[in-house]
């Protein structure tokens, strides 16, 4: 009984393009994300690992070796089991380094692109007799199921069809970052059909063949002689080397890395993998025994391998045949996508990148994804050479175990990435080369030539193929030996050494703070237009910074540090890990390779990331640093460390907070690139000898303040430098002693008042008397220029008094609400009584209604004087304006004028008594003491600036804030909130 050819093809198209439909879905993002990011579908998509040959090689294993197929389930079951160690922190490093294969690992970790290379070259002839495998094991089973056609026709189209899917599948995005998340769902879905094509074969043969469990045992008793392999001990026999080869197989099978770690999209999902697995491949073996018995009983034609699909036809249920054969079909496929997606991305990356970078004109993203497919396409035709080079009567289990024990080669390397960190790229390449030349030698070229080709060697040399697994031991051994042995007699460079601490499963990575020649993300983008093409660096620095979270403005040198290290491993994603080094080393350069110190905030991120992975000691100590930080960054005193290159270490909260910079923006940076006036302030102080600095003077935001420096050095390592706001006790200070002076000035002036008061009266009194009745003109005359004279000291006593007042007779001023118009208004008028030809306008723009508790006669004469001071700086027929300003709790009044500017050195001596500038007899220099005096009474502020606009050439504004009074607070307040009301 057979079936239809053409059925056959079509259902098998069909079936394709029923899973290329779910990945196409997929990255439309027309599935759930919910769907294809479970973790169960990673899990399943492991399930690629299986291929064809858990359909029928293993069967035929069964057959051979007995118990010994399970080596094929037990050994990879062990891997995962083994996760947390082995698995993790291979994912860890692909991930952190974007490293898209085995290749890439060793070339990252080697820093050596032979690695690379060797391993691709290793890779490319270890997977053609797997890739050969599904081949024959798809045109095999159609052949036995449909009875028509030549296998190799068979396999030939086969291969057609699946080099289109595969590039349909697997190359259409290609970009430094995106994973395939379509193909990931695609297998997935390919491993569920196989896992339930496995079960429903199992559970037909056990109720269909046999009459259930019971009857099962019957035939069993009554049947041994058949089944004496499956007793074979387990000693004997090639056991344990399978157990190695396929425990091997989880991390250096191109399919398994790439689905594992280069399609993981979560960490996490690795650790419901390591029993999930385990559990999904114990579920597809469950049934080879039972495929082994039904075919012994019911002595199918075919050969065992292929005992799945005539059991099918011999118990008339050509549909089971044909689920298992859709099964074994797209398991191969699977298989063949995934590994030759994974080769031609080595091959690229490390055959053809190194010795030939394409045209920067073009499309680079476009040209990988057309040199893959070619790749692809090429790869598939050379495995369907290889498979019609072998007698196609070639069971399918050397096939796989040739290609596994020579991919067993790169388990050393592996190994010592993650556990030794004294392995060298001298050592490496010196052990593939040993163990894969012995498994060419003796297990590929046999498979090849075939026996009886090298039957004339086979007694001597070769001996060793007829036990296929002293081969693999001696390889493996001979492997390891030289890894070891050439490892230690080699250096390690120190691009090495760090590599090696970077993978090293204890270690973090400890890379060195050194200044890059390209200062901003927009000169990185300049650098890497030469290699890469505009496009694709523009593309590639985005990329990056989005991945960092930074912006375009960056240009702390950490930063660009990171943003490099970033583009690194993106580039290394997307052409290798060796290319992409040597991009940026030659176009991205540190300044000076030499120097370096230990760049302590990139540890101290990775620490802060690796914390939960600290135990013990290492823990503790985690602990102590962070009290100490802690303390560091909550000290109520501000700090900041610095590099010894003036880069900032560390900048804490008070720090924060009395320069307005936040920390992380700052750290990182150079001293020299904060905001000013911190950046000159902290770098002289730096820069100079002195060990602390006394009421430095600086101005914020036009206001003066005050700090106290001090600085130790770290040795070796830096400074670090303290920082005392000293603005407030200055300030105090200063008003005290202007206070001080004020009072003793008060009581001089009033002293001075009385004691020449009473003589100048006496001197006025006199002189009238002369003017009066002398006789003589000129006595006369004289007598009125006295009168002048003592009239002269009279108003300059009279001010004196005033001052001398107001210095002292604070009790005397009456407390209530002041219109500050009406006092303008009031100051306006006496203004305007006195003779002035100038034609000086005054413009009152106060409101009406802000009102300030104070005493209107002082107010008033306040405003007298700054009008007064405002008229005589005016050039004529200008315009002196008044206007106020409301702030919650006061409000601030500024008298401005368009006169000639007070000089900086004046705006400092303004409130003295006495200063002026104007000539003898035109100024008394108390005018502005008093205004002082006054509005420190009244619990206000007083502030001058000159000119009154940045640029301008003169002009004066003197600004007054004086308490609001409280009625006028509260009916303010009620109206706001009336008027949020209303809004
Ligand atoms: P006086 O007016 O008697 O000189 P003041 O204390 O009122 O004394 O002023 C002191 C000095 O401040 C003045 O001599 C003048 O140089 C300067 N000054 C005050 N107000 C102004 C102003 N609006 N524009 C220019 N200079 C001013
Ligand atoms: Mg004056």
């Amino acid at each position: 009984m057979s079936l239809e050819l053409s059925q056959i093809a079509t259902l098998s198209i069909l079936y394709l393009s029923l899973l290329f439909c779910a990945a196409w879905l997929t990255d439309k993002g027309w599935i759930p994300r919910s769907i294809t990011r479970h973790p169960l579908v990673y899990v399943l998509s492991l399930g690629v690992y299986t291929s064809a040959w858990a359909f029928y090689g293993a069967v035929g294993i069964a057959h051979e070796y007995g118990f010994v197929f399970l080596a094929y389930y037990l050994g990879i079951c062990g891997a995962f089991l083994l996760a947390p160690v082995l698995l993790s922190p291979l994912l860890r490093i692909t991930r952190e380094y974007q490293l898209s294969s085995l290749a890439d690992l060793f070339a990252f970790r080697f820093r050596s692109s032979m690695a690379g290379t060797l391993t691709t070259v290793i890779m490319l002839f270890a997977l053609l007799p797997l890739v050969a495998m599904q081949i024959q094991a798809v045109a095999d089973s159609i052949h036995i199921l449909s009875n028509e056609g030549s296998q190799e026709e068979l396999a030939f189209s086969f291969c057609v069809i699946i080099i289109l899917f595969t590039m349909a599948f697997g190359t259409r995005r290609i970009s430094s970052h995106e994973k395939h998340h379509g193909l990931v769902v695609s297998i997935a879905i390919e491993s569920a059909v196989k896992l339930i094509a496995m079960l429903v074969v199992g559970g037909m043969i056990l109720f269909q063949v046999f009459d259930g469990p019971k009857d099962l045992q019957n035939w069993l008793i009554t049947n041994q002689a058949p089944l004496e392999t499956l007793r074979l001990s387990l000693d004997d026999g090639p056991w344990r080397t399978m157990l190695l080869i396929f425990f091997a197989a989880a991390i250096v099978m191109p399919d398994m890395f790439h689905m594992a770690f280069t399609e993981n999209q979560k960490p996490r999902n690795l650790g419901t993998a390591s029993w999930a697995f385990p559990l999904y491949l114990l579920l597809m073996s469950l049934p080879i025994p039972l495929l082994l018995w039904g075919g012994v009983k019911l002595q199918t034609a075919t050969s065992p391998e292929y005992f799945v699909l005539g059991i099918g036809l011999d118990i008339g249920a050509p549909w089971l045949s044909l689920l298992t054969y859709l099964g074994a079909m797209s398991a191969a496929s699977g298989l063949i996508i995934v590994t030759t997606l994974a080769l031609s991305a080595m091959v690229v990356n490390h055959l053809i990148l190194p010795v030939f970078q394409p045209d920067t004109n073009i499309n680079i993203y476009r040209w990988l994804s057309w040199t893959k497919r070619i790749l692809i396409a090429a790869m598939i035709f050379a495995s369907y050479g290889f498979y019609r080079m072998l007698s196609s009567d070639h069971s399918l289990a050397p096939l796989v175990i040739v290609a596994f024990v020579a991919c067993l080669q790169f388990l050393p390397g592996v190994l010592s990435t993650i556990y030794w960190p004294h392995a060298n790229r001298y050592g490496f390449c010196a052990g593939l080369i040993a163990g894969s030349s012995i498994w060419f030698v003796t297990m590929f070229l046999p498979l090849v030539l075939g026996t009886e080709v090298l039957a004339f060697f086979t007694d001597s040399i070769f001996f060793l193929q007829a036990d296929w697994h002293w081969s693999a031991l001696i390889s493996l051994t001979a492997n390891i030996a030289a890894l070891l042995a050439v490892s230690l007699a080699t250096e390690l460079s120190s691009e090495e050494k760090h590599a090696a601490e970077v993978c090293s499963i204890q270690s973090l990575g400890r890379p060195s703070r050194q200044s890059l020649k390209a200062q901003s993300p927009r000169e990185f983008q300049e650098h890497l237009t030469g290699p890469l093409g505009a496009y694709t660096a523009q593309r590639e620095v985005s990329q990056a910074l989005y991945d960092l979270g930074m912006s375009l403005d960056e240009n702390r040198p950490y930063a660009l540090r990171r943003l490099r290290d970033r583009i690194e491993a993106n580039l290394s994603g997307l052409m290798g890990p060796s290319v992409a080094r040597d991009i940026i080393n030659r176009y991205l350069p540190y300044e000076d390779e030499s120097s370096g110190v230990a760049d302590i905030n990139f540890v101290e991120n990775q620490i802060e990331d690796y914390q939960h992975r600290l135990t013990g000691l290492a823990l503790e100590l985690d602990n102590l640093r962070r009290y100490h930080r802690q303390t560091l960054q909550h000290l109520p005193m501000a700090i900041c460390s610095l590099g010894e290159d003036g880069e900032v270490m560390m900048w804490n909260q008070a720090m924060e907070e009395v320069t307005g910079i936040p920390g992380s923006t700052t750290v990182g940076s150079y001293l020299g690139s904060l905001q000013a006036p911190w950046n000159t302030m902290l770098s002289h102080f730096e820069d100079n000898k002195v060990r602390s600095r006394e009421k430095q003077q600086i101005k914020i935001d036009g206001q003066q303040r005050w700090f106290n420096l001090h600085k130790a050095s770290i040795e070796g390592d830096g400074t670090v430098i303290m920082l005392e706001d000293q603005t407030e006790p200055q300030m105090l200070e200063q008003k005290l002693i202007h206070s001080e002076r004020l009072a003793s000035i008060g009581q001089l002036a009033a002293g001075v008042a009385h004691e020449i008061g009473n003589p100048v009266t006496g001197v006025d009194c006199l002189a009238q008397e002369l003017r009066d009745y002398s006789q003589s003109q000129d006595a006369r005359e004289i007598a009125d220029q006295i009168l002048e004279q003592t009239k002269r000291i009279g108003k300059i006593l009279h001010s004196l008094v005033s001052f001398a007042h107001t210095g002292q007779a604070s009790e005397q001023m009456t407390v209530e609400s002041v219109s500050l118009y009406r006092c303008t208004d009031e100051a306006i008028a006496l203004l305007s009584l006195h003779q002035d030809t100038r034609g000086i306008r005054y413009i009152n723009n106060c409101h009406m209604d802000y009102l300030v508790s104070g005493d209107i006669q002082k107010l008033t004469q306040v405003l007298i004087n700054l009008l007064s001071n405002a008229r005589d700086a005016s050039p004529n027929n200008a315009v002196v304006t008044v206007n106020t300003i409301p702030w919650e709790h006061s409000i601030t009044l500024e008298v401005t004028d368009q006169g000639s500017g007070i000089s900086e050195e004046n705006q400092k001596r303004l409130f003295e008594p006495f200063f002026t500038t104007k000539g003898a007899g035109k100024g008394t220099g108390l005018g502005l003491a008093l205004v002082y005096s006054i509005i420190e009474e009244h619990f206000g502020t007083i502030s001058v600036r000159s000119p009154v606009n940045e640029g301008d050439q003169g002009g004066t504004c003197i600004s007054i804030s004086l308490p609001r009074h409280m009625a006028e607070l509260k009916s303010s307040t009620r109206r706001e909130t009336e008027g949020n009301l209303v809004g």
